[in-house]
This record gives C-alpha cells, structure tokens and sequence, in this order.
C-alpha cells in the first residue's frame, strides 16, 4: 500500500518514490494512472479535492502531469497522468505538488474547521458536510433557522481565532482514546487509528485533509451567501487568497455600478431603490398617455370614416405601434360607438392583428382573424366580438385587411 506522506507533513512539496503498479482511473475511465509506494498527493476525499502537479522519471527529462488523484475503494491511491509515457513498474520518480493549489486548499479546510467550530462554541450548530468548490466553499449547519446576525458572530469569532494564530497540529489516537477526547467529530468508519486535527484550545476534530500549522496562515475567512436547504442552512465561504479575489472582484462589480450610477458603492442600494419608483412612475405615466393617446385616435378615426350602411368599418395599419396600443384603439373604437367593426394591424416586430366590433354587429372576429391567418401564417383567435394575432409575414397584410373590409362593407 502506498504511504501517505500528507498525512504526516502538508507542507511537504516535493517526494522520490517507486512506480509500485500502473493502472487506470477507473473500470469506465481509461486515463492512465500510477500507483506509487509513497505520495503527498492528496486524493479527493472528505470534502477536500485532489493535488495536482508532476511525475518526472529519473532516467527521462520528460515528466507526467498529475490531473487527477484518486482514492479507489480498496484504498490504493492513482494517480492520473494526460499519458505514462516510458514509466513501468519499477521506475524511481521525483514527485512534485502544485503548491499554489496546495496552499490554497490548506487555507479553505483549516479555515472550514475554525469555521465550524465557531458555529458549534457560539450557537451549538452542527456541520453535516462540507463541499469545496473550484471558487469558494460551503458547509452545511444542522439546524432549522440562521440569522444574520449568527453568521456575522460565527465570522467574527473564526477570525478571532485566524489572529490569534494559534498551533494547528496533527494527532494520531485510538478509537478508544479519541471518545475520551470530546472530539467535534467522529468518522463513522471503524479504523484501528483516528488522524485528528487539534487547533489549539479550539477545536479537535478527525480528518484526513491537509491542513495549515498555524491558523494565521488561514489568511481570513469571509462568509458569503446563506441559502436553505433541504435538510438545513448552507453557508458559503471563501478563505485567504480566495477571499481577497472573491472582495477584489466584488469591489470592480460594485466600483463599475458606482459608476454607472454616479454614486459611491456604498450608496448603490439607495440610488437603486430610487431608479426602480422612478422607472416604476414612468411606467405608469407612459399607460396612462398610451390610454389617452388611443382614446384621441378613436374619437378621430370615427370622424374621418364614412358610414357603410348602419355602421362604419374602420381598417387600418400602423408600422410603428405594437399590439398594446392597437389593442386599446380597438377597445376604445368599439366601445365610444355602436356600430363600429375595426380591422386593425402592425407591421413593426412583432406583426400583429386587432379585430374588434361593438357588441349586436353581425361579423365573426374570431373567424376573419384565422382566415387572415390562414393566408400570412401565424397563431391566433378570440371571440365573436374581439380576436387577435400574430402573424408571421406582413407581405400582404394591408391588402388582407383591403380585401375583407370590402366583403363586410357587401
Ligand atoms: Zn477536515
């Protein structure tokens, strides 16, 4: 079995081992992979993901780059490399982690720990998991309901803690020693030897990850969005390096919007709030103009259009209103007379129909707008005294609309 150096030292960058076996990823992954009799790549597990970095042989100046570490079921750990080249069992190989990487998910796991023990010492929250993701990281607390003013404690206090730069060390017990210890957390798993994380005075907790040696080096930890789950409260978080890229880039995104909005970030809320009744005013003034704008229209329209018989036909296209307002007109045209069929259109995006007549007129709306239809293309319908649609050519529309006046008209 493959020796797990990281369990010992995370510090530890560089390592020579033997090619103890190749292999690869999976049964249904066919990535070559390499097992080693030692390693300090850490393989995805505990909510921790895997190192990456380089394999070079002794005897070749090529070297393999480690995508991917894998801890199988049976325990050996692979690791998976873009091609094995000449490597074969037997090869001596100097290891080499991606140490930014390495760095980085020190940071996000110790600082997970001094997270989640900050929730269990201020509100008895439990952690039921913890997800580390390739832009910030979450834990999932075991309880119904969390504020934010929890959260704002639980981060002051894991902060505290960074400052505090207390000794984080690594322990290995007995099962039986470790009930005796008052861990935060017990694996499930029955294993002769628990590897426990012991932040000083702070927390002592079982984990296999690789964590910091002093809780300083966590950098800070900056909690983010709170959501609720199905089975409790996510917090989402980001610590060290990651924190100062995720403020960074929320400090651009706000800086930008400040711009935009000629105001300080911190009066972006305030200055937004007031766009929103504004745009919400002109909205309602912009109805209340369209109404008035129709109601004009109609009065005029029925002026200027003679009387076929007992009742006036009004047809008429528009290439710069939209269905909205044709609409209005129809209703407005049909309601301040009697004896009105109105056959109306736009051409401007999207085409659309109107046809209306007041209530007692003899025509079938419904019925002339799927003839229309039936000849532009397009979906639509409605009543005996009000339809509409959309048609999808407006080639043709005016002369459509020519065409059936002159038939109601006899
Ligand atoms: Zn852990």
């Amino acid at each position: 079995m493959t020796e797990h150096l990281y369990y010992h030292d995370s510090f530890l960058y560089e390592f020579e081992a033997e090619v103890l076996d190749l292999a690869t990823a999976s049964n249904s992954d066919s990535r070559p992979a390499v097992i080693l009799d030692r390693t300090t790549f850490y393989p995805t597990s505990g909510g921790q993901v895997f190192d990456t970095g380089w394999l070079v042989p002794g005897e070749t100046k090529g070297r393999l780059r480690v995508t991917e570490v894998i801890e199988r079921e049976d325990g050996q750990i692979l690791h998976v490399v873009e091609d094995a080249g000449s490597i074969h069992k037997g090869t001596r190989v100097h290891g080499q982690i991606d140490v930014d990487r390495r760095r980085d998910h020190m940071q996000q796991h110790s600082g997970q720990h001094v997270l989640s023990a900050a929730f269990i010492r201020l509100f008895d929250l439990p952690t039921v998991s913890f997800h580390m993701g390739v832009d910030s990281c979450s834990i999932d607390l075991d309880t119904k309901s969390l504020t934010a003013a929890q959260v704002e404690a639980a981060e002051a206090l894991a902060n505290d803690v960074v400052t505090q730069n207390r000794a984080v060390s690594i322990r290995f017990v007995t099962q039986e020693e470790a009930q005796s210890l008052g861990l935060r957390k017990i694996p499930p798993v029955e294993r002769d030897k628990l590897r426990l994380i012991d932040v000083h005075d702070f927390d002592l907790t079982a984990c296999g990850g690789t964590h910091v040696s002093a809780t300083g080096q966590i950098g800070c930890i900056l909690l983010r969005k709170t959501e609720k789950t199905r089975q409790g409260w996510r917090v989402e978080f980001v610590c060290g390096k990651r924190a100062v890229a995720t403020a960074r880039h929320d400090y651009s995104v706000l800086a930008e919007s400040g711009g935009l909005l000629s105001s300080h970030i911190w009066d972006i809320p305030q200055q937004l709030r007031k766009l929103q009744e504004e745009a919400r005013a002109a909205r309602k003034s912009g109805e209340h103009l369209l109404e008035e704008l129709a109601g004009l229209h109609a009065i005029r329209l029925l002026a200027e259009t003679p009387d076929s018989g007992s009742r006036k036909i009004i047809i008429r296209t528009f290439p710069d209103r939209d269905l909205t307002f044709i609409k209005l007109l129809a209703q407005k045209l049909t309601r301040q007379s009697a004896g009105v069929v109105a056959l109306l259109g736009t051409t401007s995006e999207p085409p659309a129909l109107v046809f209306a007549q007041s209530p007692g007129q003899p025509f079938d709306m419904g019925g002339l707008v799927k003839e229309m239809l039936a000849r532009l293309g397009g979906r639509g319908g409605g009543s005996r005294d009000m339809a509409q649609g959309g048609p999808t050519q407006v080639e043709g529309l005016e002369a459509a609309l020519n065409e059936i006046a002159a038939r109601l008209r006899g």
